[in-house]
């Protein structure tokens, strides 16, 4: 009974939800993606080939149950589908959203690698979590008990919360610590609206609340709490953080005004859409509008900058990036997006310096061409000499990506271990740091990495410090 639902990708062919025209879309900065129809969800699952050894499910980081609850969804079981998918997701409806599903579950689909199109299990995720906020079928949490232990975390961003909601919902009592006045960290500040919308957040924020977690907003440990005043008030701490120094370019004219950091920009538009007064948008310095614009960078964040730029109004929004297409980090999903929105592509160039004096007129760029591959197996871009043009410019975004910030030196924690890469050494499963009762997760472990890694580590960390909070007092001072 069950195999004649599935099995469908013979005859069914792939099919996303549709996207908003781009002519669309870039006039505002709501997702570019609409809902599946009941129909189509439950159609799209049926397409499942329910292998044996399901690799969609073990090149999820988060190993969700994805031929089961794509079985349920087929069978218009909607709620146990949904059921089955929040048991190891603590962020589903996000996750739907945001994962490059390309790299993860969706690139290892055995349909696809037959020819056959994946089965598009991201979207069918988005839409079963979607549905249950719909329908009430996402309870509030209520703890049992309650339970006396306290634990402190250091940053609300995926991972902050991830811990928070399974601590929460086994009755610990939860204060999570944040620099910004809100919640979510890159969820809320990072990520723009039309990739995943700020309410989809909050929504999750506002449940926390609910649920009698403390959030301690504006407050910058290191600044205006100390971190061992946290470690005094709770048994156990968890510092989720993520990564914020950005890699800046060093060249000729890079102090001039109009060249600012990705993260800067993009959290000015983000609070824009919340509404929120932003002088360095309002002056134009963070605003793309009727400005040549010149991103550098080839990653996500870089699309997310030359997207948001195109809905700013931006004039020309151009992208530098130093390999070829081929070898981009970015997601192709967000390539072809931006494609499809007026963004221009220059592969193969990167900046050799800056046109103009106190004000940015221009990116110095030079040509480049692939070389022998490097120690990572990677062709390493090399300079064509004497090839050097001038991209006029009013505004460059530089995303290079981000490394982390000295936290035993801005903390004063100096024996708080860390890497060579300055990230902070945790257990690999139980993320324990090697200070007693001290854990890590999400990017300032990994460095700059995914949302559902981060979900993953935090989930693991407060089920680690679950049993640490049951060990005698004794066993856990030692
Ligand atoms: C522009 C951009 C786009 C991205 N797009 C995607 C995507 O599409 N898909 C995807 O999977 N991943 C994406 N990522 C990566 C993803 O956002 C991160 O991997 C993830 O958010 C890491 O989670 P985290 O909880 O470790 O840290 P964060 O989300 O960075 O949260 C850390 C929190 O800690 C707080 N904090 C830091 N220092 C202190 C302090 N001293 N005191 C108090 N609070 C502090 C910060 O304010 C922040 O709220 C993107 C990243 C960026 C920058
Ligand atoms: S959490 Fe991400 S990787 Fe896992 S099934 Fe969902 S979209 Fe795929």
């Amino acid at each position: 009974m069950a195999t004649q639902k599935m099995l469908k990708f013979v005859t069914l062919g792939k099919e996303t939800p549709e996207k908003r025209d781009a002519s669309l879309r870039t006039r505002d900065f709501d997702e570019i993606y609409r809902e599946f129809a009941a129909q189509k969800a439950a159609e799209q699952a049926s397409r499942c080939s329910q292998c044996g050894v399901p690799y969609c499910q073990s090149h999820c980081p988060l190993h969700n149950n994805i031929p089961d609850w794509l079985r349920l969804t087929a069978e218009g079981r909607l709620q146990e589908a949904y059921e089955l998918s929040q048991a190891t997701n603590t962020f589903p409806e996000i996750c739907g959203r945001i994962c490059p599903q390309d790299r993860l579950c969706e690139g290892n689909c055995v349909i696809e690698q037959s020819g056959h199109g994946t089965v598009t299990i991201g979207a069918v995720e988005k839409y079963l979590t979607d549905t249950a906020w719909e329908e009430g079928w996402v309870k509030p949490i209520r703890p049992a008990m309650e339970r006396p232990e306290s634990v402190g975390i250091i940053g609300a961003g995926p991972g902050g919360l991830a811990a928070a909601d399974v601590l929460r919902r086994a009755g610990v009592q939860v204060t999570v610590y944040d620099r910004y006045d809100r919640a979510g960290g890159l969820l809320t500040y990072g990520i723009p609206g039309f990739k995943l919308e700020k309410h989809i957040v909050m929504q999750r924020v506002t449940q926390l609340q609910e649920a009698g977690v403390t959030f301690v907003l504006n407050c910058s440990v290191g600044t205006d709490l100390t971190f061992d005043a946290i470690r005094g008030q709770h048994d156990a701490v968890v510092i989720a953080t993520g990564v914020y120094r950005s890699r800046d370019i060093e060249c000729p004219g890079s102090g001039a005004r109009g060249i600012v950091k990705a993260l800067d920009y993009l959290t000015a538009s983000n609070r824009k859409s919340f509404g929120d007064e932003v002088p360095a948008f309002d002056s134009g310095d963070l605003n793309a509008m009727g400005k040549r614009v010149v991103v550098i960078g080839g990653g996500d964040t870089a699309m997310d900058c030359v997207r948001t730029a195109i809905r700013q109004g931006a004039l020309s929004v151009k992208c530098l990036y130093r390999r070829d297409r081929a070898n981009m980090p970015g997601s192709q999903r967000e390539v072809q997006n931006a494609e499809e929105e007026g963004v221009d592509f220059v592969w193969l160039t990167a900046p050799r310096g800056f046109t103009g004096g106190t004000e940015v007129e221009g990116v110095i760029v030079q040509k480049m061409r692939l070389g022998a591959p490097d120690s990572s197996g990677r062709q390493s871009p090399e300079v064509i000499e004497g090839a050097d043009y001038v991209e006029p410019a009013d505004l460059v975004v530089q995303a290079l990506g981000f490394e982390p910030e000295e936290i035993p030196a801005l903390w004063g924690v100096r024996d708080l271990a860390t890497t060579r890469w300055g990230t902070i050494k945790a257990d690999f499963r139980s993320h324990a740091t090697n200070l007693p009762g001290v854990y890590a997760v999400g990017d300032i472990v990994r460095g700059a990495s995914l949302v559902v890694w981060a979900i993953r580590d935090g989930r693991e960390a407060a089920e680690a410090i679950l049993t640490y909070l049951a060990q005698p007092a004794q066993a856990a001072a030692e």
